[in-house]
Protein backbone atom coordinates (compact mmCIF):
# COMPACT_ATOMS: atom_id res chain seq x y z
CA UNK A 1 0.00 0.00 0.00
CA UNK A 2 1.42 3.52 -0.86
CA UNK A 3 0.87 6.31 1.21
CA UNK A 4 0.21 9.72 0.61
CA UNK A 5 0.46 12.43 2.68
CA UNK A 6 -1.00 16.42 2.02
CA UNK A 7 -0.36 19.48 4.44
CA UNK A 8 -1.07 22.37 5.05
CA UNK A 9 1.23 25.09 5.45
CA UNK A 10 1.31 25.97 9.47
CA UNK A 11 4.29 24.74 11.36
CA UNK A 12 2.30 22.14 13.52
CA UNK A 13 0.85 20.54 10.63
CA UNK A 14 4.76 20.00 9.54
CA UNK A 15 6.09 18.58 12.51
CA UNK A 16 2.97 15.95 12.79
CA UNK A 17 3.53 15.36 9.25
CA UNK A 18 7.58 14.77 9.73
CA UNK A 19 6.01 12.29 12.73
CA UNK A 20 3.53 10.49 10.62
CA UNK A 21 6.23 10.12 7.45
CA UNK A 22 8.75 8.85 9.94
CA UNK A 23 6.57 6.56 12.09
CA UNK A 24 5.42 5.10 8.48
CA UNK A 25 8.87 4.11 7.75
CA UNK A 26 9.19 2.33 10.84
CA UNK A 27 6.52 0.62 9.70
CA UNK A 28 7.78 -0.20 6.12
CA UNK A 29 4.96 1.29 4.73
CA UNK A 30 5.54 3.29 1.33
CA UNK A 31 5.24 6.42 0.86
CA UNK A 32 4.27 8.04 -2.86
CA UNK A 33 2.60 11.15 -2.85
CA UNK A 34 2.13 10.75 -7.04
CA UNK A 35 -0.09 7.47 -7.19
CA UNK A 36 -0.98 6.99 -3.44
CA UNK A 37 -3.57 4.58 -2.73
CA UNK A 38 -4.53 6.24 1.02
CA UNK A 39 -3.91 10.53 1.55
CA UNK A 40 -3.07 11.32 4.71
CA UNK A 41 -4.77 15.17 4.82
CA UNK A 42 -2.74 16.68 8.14
CA UNK A 43 -4.36 19.85 8.90
CA UNK A 44 -8.56 20.71 9.19
CA UNK A 45 -10.82 20.97 6.54
CA UNK A 46 -9.48 23.22 3.99
CA UNK A 47 -6.71 21.02 4.11
CA UNK A 48 -8.41 18.29 3.14
CA UNK A 49 -10.31 20.41 0.52
CA UNK A 50 -6.39 20.96 -1.11
CA UNK A 51 -5.87 17.23 -0.84
CA UNK A 52 -9.39 16.63 -2.41
CA UNK A 53 -8.48 18.77 -5.53
CA UNK A 54 -4.85 18.11 -5.70
CA UNK A 55 -5.77 14.42 -6.24
CA UNK A 56 -8.95 15.37 -8.48
CA UNK A 57 -7.62 12.80 -11.05
CA UNK A 58 -7.47 9.74 -8.71
CA UNK A 59 -10.62 10.20 -6.60
CA UNK A 60 -12.10 7.05 -8.19
CA UNK A 61 -8.88 4.95 -6.79
CA UNK A 62 -7.68 6.80 -3.70
CA UNK A 63 -9.25 6.82 -0.07
CA UNK A 64 -8.83 9.78 2.29
CA UNK A 65 -7.37 10.19 5.67
CA UNK A 66 -8.32 13.38 8.11
CA UNK A 67 -5.77 14.08 10.35
CA UNK A 68 -6.47 17.03 12.70
CA UNK A 69 -3.92 19.51 14.14
CA UNK A 70 -6.42 22.22 15.01
CA UNK A 71 -9.27 24.63 13.95
CA UNK A 72 -12.81 22.52 12.92
CA UNK A 73 -11.99 19.27 11.38
CA UNK A 74 -15.31 18.16 10.52
CA UNK A 75 -14.10 15.87 8.07
CA UNK A 76 -10.81 14.18 10.08
CA UNK A 77 -11.05 11.62 12.34
CA UNK A 78 -7.28 11.07 13.82
CA UNK A 79 -6.10 13.34 16.89
CA UNK A 80 -2.51 14.42 16.29
CA UNK A 81 -1.82 12.58 19.18
CA UNK A 82 -3.06 9.18 17.55
CA UNK A 83 -0.48 8.71 15.07
CA UNK A 84 0.68 5.29 16.84
CA UNK A 85 -2.90 4.53 16.13
CA UNK A 86 -3.46 5.48 12.54
CA UNK A 87 -0.24 3.90 11.38
CA UNK A 88 -1.47 0.74 13.15
CA UNK A 89 -4.79 0.60 11.18
CA UNK A 90 -2.66 1.67 8.23
CA UNK A 91 -0.41 -1.53 8.66
CA UNK A 92 -3.71 -3.97 9.05
CA UNK A 93 -5.63 -1.65 6.16
CA UNK A 94 -7.99 -4.23 4.22
CA UNK A 95 -9.23 -1.81 2.38
CA UNK A 96 -12.18 -0.01 4.64
CA UNK A 97 -14.30 2.74 3.15
CA UNK A 98 -17.13 4.71 3.19
CA UNK A 99 -18.30 6.82 0.12
CA UNK A 100 -20.01 10.38 0.33
CA UNK A 101 -21.76 11.94 -2.77
CA UNK A 102 -19.96 14.61 -4.46
CA UNK A 103 -21.32 18.05 -6.53
CA UNK A 104 -20.95 18.26 -10.64
CA UNK A 105 -21.48 21.54 -11.41
CA UNK A 106 -21.12 21.62 -15.28
CA UNK A 107 -20.51 24.76 -16.47
CA UNK A 108 -21.73 25.78 -20.16
CA UNK A 109 -20.41 28.32 -22.05
CA UNK A 110 -21.98 31.29 -24.91
CA UNK A 111 -20.20 28.72 -27.77
CA UNK A 112 -22.07 25.70 -26.79
CA UNK A 113 -18.99 24.34 -24.85
CA UNK A 114 -19.41 22.89 -21.46
CA UNK A 115 -16.83 21.77 -18.49
CA UNK A 116 -17.27 19.78 -15.37
CA UNK A 117 -15.80 20.62 -12.35
CA UNK A 118 -16.42 18.11 -8.95
CA UNK A 119 -17.23 19.73 -5.48
CA UNK A 120 -16.96 17.90 -2.00
CA UNK A 121 -18.54 21.28 -0.27
CA UNK A 122 -20.54 23.28 -2.51
CA UNK A 123 -20.42 25.61 -5.36
CA UNK A 124 -21.78 29.24 -5.11
CA UNK A 125 -23.23 31.72 -7.35
CA UNK A 126 -22.87 34.71 -5.89
CA UNK A 127 -22.62 38.50 -7.23
CA UNK A 128 -19.13 40.40 -5.38
CA UNK A 129 -20.97 43.78 -6.41
CA UNK A 130 -24.76 44.79 -6.11
CA UNK A 131 -26.86 42.17 -6.65
CA UNK A 132 -27.19 38.86 -8.62
CA UNK A 133 -30.70 38.31 -11.05
CA UNK A 134 -30.24 34.84 -12.08
CA UNK A 135 -32.96 32.22 -13.78
CA UNK A 136 -32.94 29.06 -11.72
CA UNK A 137 -34.69 25.92 -13.47
CA UNK A 138 -36.12 22.99 -11.89
CA UNK A 139 -36.87 19.81 -13.15
CA UNK A 140 -36.33 21.72 -16.88
CA UNK A 141 -38.79 23.92 -15.93
CA UNK A 142 -37.96 27.69 -14.81
CA UNK A 143 -38.88 27.90 -11.30
CA UNK A 144 -38.22 31.30 -10.05
CA UNK A 145 -36.23 34.58 -11.30
CA UNK A 146 -33.45 35.17 -7.82
CA UNK A 147 -32.21 38.71 -6.95
CA UNK A 148 -29.75 38.69 -3.90
CA UNK A 149 -26.34 37.97 -2.99
CA UNK A 150 -25.85 34.64 -4.18
CA UNK A 151 -27.00 30.85 -4.72
CA UNK A 152 -25.09 28.23 -3.12
CA UNK A 153 -25.54 24.54 -4.11
CA UNK A 154 -24.04 21.43 -1.35
CA UNK A 155 -23.20 18.42 -1.01
CA UNK A 156 -24.70 16.59 2.00
CA UNK A 157 -21.21 16.81 3.42
CA UNK A 158 -20.66 20.13 2.88
CA UNK A 159 -24.00 21.20 4.31
CA UNK A 160 -22.47 21.79 8.04
CA UNK A 161 -20.00 24.22 5.66
CA UNK A 162 -21.21 27.72 4.02
CA UNK A 163 -25.06 26.36 3.35
CA UNK A 164 -25.53 25.72 7.24
CA UNK A 165 -24.69 29.74 7.35
CA UNK A 166 -27.66 30.36 4.70
CA UNK A 167 -30.31 28.62 7.21
CA UNK A 168 -29.77 25.16 5.39
CA UNK A 169 -30.58 21.64 6.61
CA UNK A 170 -28.03 19.42 7.80
CA UNK A 171 -28.01 16.49 5.32
CA UNK A 172 -26.99 13.17 6.28
CA UNK A 173 -24.84 11.59 3.38
CA UNK A 174 -26.28 8.13 3.08
CA UNK A 175 -28.91 10.74 1.19
CA UNK A 176 -27.64 11.16 -2.67
CA UNK A 177 -28.45 14.98 -2.69
CA UNK A 178 -27.53 18.37 -3.32
CA UNK A 179 -29.17 21.37 -1.56
CA UNK A 180 -29.43 24.56 -2.75
CA UNK A 181 -29.71 27.78 -0.41
CA UNK A 182 -30.23 31.49 -0.83
CA UNK A 183 -27.65 33.97 0.35
CA UNK A 184 -29.84 37.03 0.98
CA UNK A 185 -32.69 36.72 -0.71
CA UNK A 186 -34.43 40.11 -2.13
CA UNK A 187 -38.18 39.45 -1.14
CA UNK A 188 -40.92 41.66 -1.16
CA UNK A 189 -43.95 43.11 -3.62
CA UNK A 190 -42.01 42.75 -6.51
CA UNK A 191 -39.34 40.14 -6.21
CA UNK A 192 -40.36 36.82 -5.38
CA UNK A 193 -38.44 33.12 -4.51
CA UNK A 194 -38.94 30.44 -2.59
CA UNK A 195 -36.98 31.64 0.68
CA UNK A 196 -36.05 28.22 2.14
CA UNK A 197 -33.32 25.91 1.49
CA UNK A 198 -34.53 22.99 -1.09
CA UNK A 199 -33.09 19.53 -1.92
CA UNK A 200 -33.09 17.84 -4.79
CA UNK A 201 -32.54 13.88 -5.58
CA UNK A 202 -29.60 12.18 -7.60
CA UNK A 203 -30.78 12.51 -11.43
CA UNK A 204 -32.37 15.55 -11.26
CA UNK A 205 -30.49 19.40 -12.44
CA UNK A 206 -30.69 22.36 -10.95
CA UNK A 207 -29.93 25.25 -13.51
CA UNK A 208 -28.83 28.44 -12.77
CA UNK A 209 -28.60 31.20 -15.74
CA UNK A 210 -27.45 34.94 -14.53
CA UNK A 211 -29.19 37.30 -16.13
CA UNK A 212 -25.54 39.23 -16.13
CA UNK A 213 -22.06 38.97 -16.72
CA UNK A 214 -19.35 39.55 -14.09
CA UNK A 215 -21.19 37.11 -11.54
CA UNK A 216 -18.43 34.92 -9.57
CA UNK A 217 -18.65 31.57 -9.75
CA UNK A 218 -16.72 29.60 -6.68
CA UNK A 219 -16.83 25.87 -6.12
CA UNK A 220 -14.91 24.75 -2.50
CA UNK A 221 -11.86 27.04 -2.59
CA UNK A 222 -11.73 27.75 -5.82
CA UNK A 223 -12.83 30.17 -8.22
CA UNK A 224 -14.12 29.66 -12.26
CA UNK A 225 -13.58 32.64 -14.52
CA UNK A 226 -17.05 33.49 -15.58
CA UNK A 227 -16.30 35.59 -19.04
CA UNK A 228 -18.54 33.98 -21.50
CA UNK A 229 -20.49 31.31 -19.55
CA UNK A 230 -24.21 31.40 -20.42
CA UNK A 231 -25.79 28.60 -17.14
CA UNK A 232 -24.24 26.29 -14.55
CA UNK A 233 -25.98 23.09 -14.52
CA UNK A 234 -25.64 21.10 -10.63
CA UNK A 235 -26.36 17.43 -9.89
CA UNK A 236 -25.19 14.74 -7.57
CA UNK A 237 -22.06 13.56 -9.56
CA UNK A 238 -21.90 10.05 -10.97
CA UNK A 239 -18.40 10.16 -8.93
CA UNK A 240 -18.13 10.17 -5.06
CA UNK A 241 -15.06 10.62 -2.69
CA UNK A 242 -14.28 7.20 -0.51
CA UNK A 243 -12.54 7.51 2.56
CA UNK A 244 -10.53 4.88 4.16
CA UNK A 245 -12.99 4.21 7.51
CA UNK A 246 -10.92 2.22 10.13
CA UNK A 247 -13.22 3.29 13.07
CA UNK A 248 -16.61 4.36 11.71
CA UNK A 249 -17.73 7.92 13.30
CA UNK A 250 -21.42 8.17 13.48
CA UNK A 251 -22.16 11.19 11.06
CA UNK A 252 -25.08 12.73 13.86
CA UNK A 253 -21.86 12.33 16.62
CA UNK A 254 -19.62 14.33 13.68
CA UNK A 255 -22.07 17.00 13.58
CA UNK A 256 -22.27 17.15 17.54
CA UNK A 257 -18.24 17.15 18.19
CA UNK A 258 -18.33 19.97 15.61
CA UNK A 259 -21.07 22.09 16.76
CA UNK A 260 -22.84 21.32 19.99
CA UNK A 261 -19.77 19.48 21.66
CA UNK A 262 -18.00 22.05 23.79
CA UNK A 263 -21.23 24.54 24.44
CA UNK A 264 -22.29 24.54 27.85
P1 LIG B 1 -12.26 28.64 6.03
O1 LIG B 1 -12.60 30.07 5.94
O2 LIG B 1 -11.21 28.19 6.97
O3 LIG B 1 -13.59 27.78 6.26
C1 LIG B 1 -14.57 28.21 7.10
C2 LIG B 1 -14.85 27.15 8.16
O4 LIG B 1 -15.62 26.10 7.58
C3 LIG B 1 -13.62 26.52 8.78
O5 LIG B 1 -13.84 26.44 10.16
C4 LIG B 1 -13.60 25.13 8.15
O6 LIG B 1 -12.96 24.15 8.97
C5 LIG B 1 -15.08 24.87 8.06
N1 LIG B 1 -15.50 23.82 7.13
C6 LIG B 1 -15.02 23.53 5.89
N2 LIG B 1 -15.71 22.50 5.37
C7 LIG B 1 -16.63 22.14 6.29
C8 LIG B 1 -17.65 21.15 6.34
N3 LIG B 1 -17.85 20.33 5.29
N4 LIG B 1 -18.44 21.07 7.44
C9 LIG B 1 -18.25 21.90 8.47
N5 LIG B 1 -17.33 22.86 8.48
C10 LIG B 1 -16.53 22.99 7.40
O7 LIG B 1 -11.92 28.16 4.53
P2 LIG B 1 -11.52 26.69 4.13
O8 LIG B 1 -11.00 25.95 5.29
O9 LIG B 1 -10.71 26.82 2.90
O10 LIG B 1 -12.92 26.03 3.76
C11 LIG B 1 -13.62 26.38 2.58
C12 LIG B 1 -15.06 26.32 2.90
O11 LIG B 1 -15.41 27.42 3.71
C13 LIG B 1 -15.97 26.44 1.71
O12 LIG B 1 -16.13 25.21 1.04
C14 LIG B 1 -17.24 26.94 2.36
O13 LIG B 1 -18.08 25.87 2.74
C15 LIG B 1 -16.79 27.61 3.63
N6 LIG B 1 -17.17 29.01 3.62
C16 LIG B 1 -18.15 29.39 4.47
C17 LIG B 1 -18.62 30.69 4.45
C18 LIG B 1 -19.71 31.05 5.39
O14 LIG B 1 -20.11 30.20 6.19
N7 LIG B 1 -20.23 32.26 5.33
C19 LIG B 1 -18.07 31.63 3.57
C20 LIG B 1 -17.06 31.21 2.71
C21 LIG B 1 -16.62 29.89 2.74
P3 LIG B 1 -11.37 24.16 9.22
O15 LIG B 1 -11.16 25.24 10.22
O16 LIG B 1 -11.08 22.80 9.78
O17 LIG B 1 -10.68 24.43 7.91
MN1 LIG C 1 -9.89 26.39 7.07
Amino acid sequence: MRIGIYQNDGPISHKVADELALALRQHGIALDNKTPDVVISVGGDGTLLGAFRHYINQIHTIRFVGLHTGHLGFYTDWLSDEIPALVAALVHDNGQSVDYPLLSLTVEYDNGKRQEHLALNEAVVKQPMGTLVADIYLGGELFERFRGDGVSVSTPTGSTAYNKSNGGAVLHPNLSAIQMSEISSLNNRVFRTLGSPLIVPKGEEIIIEPAHSNFALMFDQGMIATNHVKRVRFKVAEQRVHFAEYRHVNFWRRVHNSFINDIE
